[in-house]
């Protein structure tokens, strides 16, 4: 893997080379807080955040988007066949994603491309990106990616880590496409001493000092955990708003729907939330999570048990800290996954004590 020295004088001219063969995306200031937005002729990301307010999954899932074109015109000899909506998927570069939400797209990928479906929606915006991450040296108080598999300077999901300077970047190019993008931009001055990212890396997850207890979680039984007392006391607060689910870069939770004008209509998918009353409920009128206790056990027992079942990879949570940031009554995914561990080792005590 190569490790190349860029000169911040060479980088505003190397991302405009880029646009010869890239749409360019990186994060752009609003107000308070930045949020990732296609870079207009001659705009540079501004590097100069922690992290976005939203993540970055609507890059590869927007928010709302068409699936399917069709025609009810029986005059149309295309009539009744829903066809696959034109979409932009020309190649893209992704300038300054944070490891922790690349990792998170990883995460997300298990669900978008198993070997019985693949979304081809989901995965030609993917397959179109190229991910030029930027390491965290000055992590957020409420960050615990280096307990959730993840950290500051992880790897993975990314095709470029990006580290910087005050007169330089280092770039550490871990892919074929990031290395292609490394040529297009015209960035190829080898770094003598690529050690500098290792001494940094163990420096920033240094500076990580909240973490998430899941080591019990795996060997919990699941119905123990499901029943527990304390999912009344944790979710008496929650609203039900949603800005957890919105605001995660793991959370893939959606919602299809037909809209008919007159004899053309589009299928849509548009992100929907599990914390939602009528996330589930059914055609009939029945809805098996009626309840918000219901509702949040399902948002927690998702991404602290299910999935650490089904998968054996970790917790479906790269502690990038948004939802404990911006909940609105402070619910906190780090106290509900110790509540969750704390039961599965009293269970394992008494079970020994026996
Ligand atoms: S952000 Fe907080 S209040 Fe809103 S749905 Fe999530 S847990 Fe509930
Ligand atoms: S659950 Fe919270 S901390 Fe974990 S990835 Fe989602 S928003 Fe980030």
């Amino acid at each position: 893997m190569k490790v190349i020295k860029i000169e911040k004088s060479q980088w505003s001219p190397g991302l405009e080379k880029l646009r010869g063969a890239f749409r360019l995306i990186g994060p752009v200031k609003e107000k308070t807080w930045h949020d990732f937005q296609e870079l207009a002729a001659g705009q540079m990301p501004d590097l100069a955040f922690q992290n976005t307010r939203l993540s970055p999954k609507s890059l590869v899932f927007p928010q709302s988007e068409i699936m399917l074109d069709y025609s009810l015109d029986k005059k149309d000899p295309d009539c009744n066949i829903p066809k696959m909506a034109e979409k932009d998927y020309s190649p893209r570069a992704v300038i300054g994603i944070r490891p922790c939400d690349a990792k998170a797209l990883a995460l997300v990928k298990m669900n978008f491309d198993t070997d019985e479906y693949q979304d081809p929606y989901w995965l030609n915006l993917y397959n179109a990106t190229t991910f030029v991450g930027l390491a965290c040296d000055a992590p957020c108080s409420t960050c615990f990616c280096t307990s959730t598999g993840c950290g500051p300077y992880h790897e993975e999901g990314l095709d470029v880590l990006l580290a910087e300077r005050e007169d330089h970047f280092v770039a550490k190019v871990l892919t074929d496409k990031g290395a292609r993008l490394m040529d297009s931009a015209g960035w190829s001055t080898a770094l003598p001493d690529a050690a500098v990212l290792d001494q940094a890396k163990s420096a920033a997850e240094g500076k990580i000092v909240s973490k998430i207890e899941t080591d019990g979680l795996a060997a919990a039984d699941t119905m123990a955990l499901h029943g527990a007392d304390f999912w009344e006391d944790i979710s008496f607060a929650c609203i039900n708003c949603g800005t957890c689910t919105f605001s995660c870069p793991t959370c893939w939770c959606f919602d299809i729907q037909d809209e008919t004008y007159g004899k053309k209509g589009v299928r849509m998918r548009n992100w929907d939330s599990c914390m939602f009353p009528i996330f589930t409920v059914h055609t009939t009128g029945h809805n098996p999570r009626d309840t918000k206790l219901a509702r949040l056990r399902q948002r927690f027992m998702h991404k602290l048990k299910y999935f650490v079942d089904k998968y054996d990879k970790g917790i479906m949570c790269v502690g990038c800290g948004r939802c404990v940031r911006q909940c609105p009554v402070n619910i906190d995914i780090r106290n509900i996954s110790k509540l969750m561990n704390n039961l599965a080792s009293e269970a394992r005590c008494a079970v020994q004590g026996s």
